[in-house]
């Protein structure tokens, strides 16, 4: 069996070369994440012209994430090699943005001494180096190693999202969107969302003819609001490197479970991210526990497991992705595909205001059932936005999921979705002739033999995202 469960690797200056792209690409990135802290708009664009242009050239869908930095507080950098910070040390913390060492670290934040708390604990890089914080000194604020580590480039300093003056998504946050809806991008994560306002305020257009739009759970106010901030996006990140900043490490696996349920109840992909595979970025084999953490962030229900600066700056991205491909693969058929469509059916909460969502959610429950009792295996989607596709993903069927749809931001956005081949399907008119095309492309393109009956979900109003129609078809001989 083919893996299910899908993989976004975040690009940096280990994987931008044609060639590492390539590797990752054949390797199985199916979601190329740029991040905008570290590099300029320009730079990003240049990668995300690579990346389609590679994805083309391999005949591949590679769906292109671009993650806004958000309200984060960083440090001026520390340059490219590993500074040392030693238990019991003494360090100064300042504003600036120039350069930053081991006795003095720059902060790039002018409110950083109204926000920060003297006398509080400082973890700087998702808790590589803590520092215990004195009292405000003047222009400076000194603080003591009381966790030793490394730190390099510009990692973050953690100040609780219930302290900090500014909110997301940032003027910055703001010009990199405008800057990318010009170049048509897939999918905008926004990091540090505190409430479902802070979505709307990003003033995307709803997918597909906008951006998907994947709000990053990472904040202690984001949990207090977490059913309004799912049902105003399109997709959801359990953002463990700041979650865990947050609530504290040890509230993690519940968290990671129950945001993950909550997003399967209302039909969004859930993404488990953060120091999957970390000790990668080193070496060339991960941990028996990070393992075991991608295995069962995918047997929690992740549509889709990330990688951060294991392929963004380790020492060999395409090997990176290619141990998560295995691991996941192998996790994905240990799935129990049973018991997950049971509990659905407990689970799945639908809009009975929203007729579009509920008539949807009828008919892909009963695809599920009809697919599991004929021993179907796959299931062909012709779906406008992709509402389709992503509610019958909910169900986790071993049956293959081809996604046919005819926007091709659409067919981007579904590179996120479990479980989910997505294809282009040339053909916009009335009902009969769309799964018709769907039904030869299926044959001719995903391989599926003639004569093999397959279950086909369609609309027959292409405009209305509502799937009105079941049918069980064989697949037609070739012309
Ligand atoms: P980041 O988000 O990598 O942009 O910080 C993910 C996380 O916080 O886990
Ligand atoms: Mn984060």
């Amino acid at each position: 069996m083919a893996r299910r469960t899908k993989i976004i690797a975040t690009i940096g200056p280990a994987s931008e070369g044609d060639q590492v792209l390539r590797g990752m690409i054949r390797a199985g990135m199916d979601v190329a994440r740029l991040g905008m802290a570290h590099s300029t708009l320009e730079e990003n664009a240049e990668r995300l012209k690579a990346i389609r242009r590679i994805a083309a050239e391999e005949g591949r869908t590679v769906g292109v994430l671009v993650d806004l930095t958000g309200p984060k507080v960083r440090a001026a950098s520390f340059g490219e090699d590993p500074v040392e910070f030693v238990e019991d040390a003494t360090v100064q913390l300042r504003i600036g943005h120039l350069r930053s060492r081991a006795s003095v670290i720059e902060v790039d934040y002018e409110a950083f001494f109204r926000d920060v708390e003297p006398g509080g604990r400082m973890s700087i890089g998702d808790g590589r180096v803590i520092l215990q914080l004195g009292d405000l000194d003047g222009e400076r604020i000194s603080g003591t190693v009381v966790h030793g580590g490394v730190l390099s480039g510009r990692p973050g300093l953690h100040i609780p999202a219930d302290r900090l003056s500014l909110s997301a998504p940032t003027p910055e946050d703001l010009r990199a969107v405008g800057y990318f809806l010009e170049h048509e991008v897939d999918m905008i994560a926004l990091s540090f969302v505190r409430s479902a306002d802070d979505i709307g305020r990003l003033g995307t257009e709803p997918h597909p003819n906008g951006p998907l739009v994947v709000a990053k759970i990472e904040t202690a106010a984001a949990l207090a609001d977490l059913q309004g901030i799912i049902e105003k996006s399109g997709a959801v990140m359990v953002a463990r490197g700041d979650l865990g900043n947050e609530c504290g490490i040890e509230v993690l696996p519940v968290l990671q479970k129950q945001i993950i349920r909550q997003c399967i109840s209302l039909g969004r992909p859930a993404i488990t991210a953060t120091q999957m595979f970390e000790s990668m970025i080193a070496g060339p084999e991960p941990t028996r526990a990070e393992v075991s953490d991608v295995a069962n962030a995918i047997w929690d229900g992740s549509s889709a497991v990330m990688l951060s600066g294991e392929t963004a700056v380790g020492i060999d991205p395409a090997n990176v992705v290619a141990t998560m491909s295995r691991v996941a693969e192998h996790a994905d058929e240990n799935f129990d595909h049973h018991g997950w469509s049971a509990e659905l059916a407990e689970l799945r909460l639908t809009d009975v205001d929203d007729p579009a969502s509920s008539v949807t959610d009828a008919m892909t429950f009963a695809t599920a059932r009809a697919v599991e009792e004929l021993g179907i295996s796959t299931i062909v989607c012709v779906s406008g936005s992709g509402f389709t596709v992503r509610s019958m993903a909910r169900f986790r069927p071993s049956a293959r999921i081809l996604g046919y749809s005819a926007d091709e931001r659409t067919v981007g956005q579904l590179s996120l979705s479990w479980g989910t081949e997505p294809f282009h399907l040339p053909e916009e008119g009335e009902v009969d002739r769309r799964v018709a095309r769907a039904l030869d492309l299926c044959r001719d393109q995903a391989g599926v033999p003639p004569g093999e009956l397959v279950a086909v979900l369609a609309g027959t109003d292409p405009t209305s995202r509502a799937t009105n129609e079941l049918r069980l078809e064989r697949v037609p001989g070739p012309a």
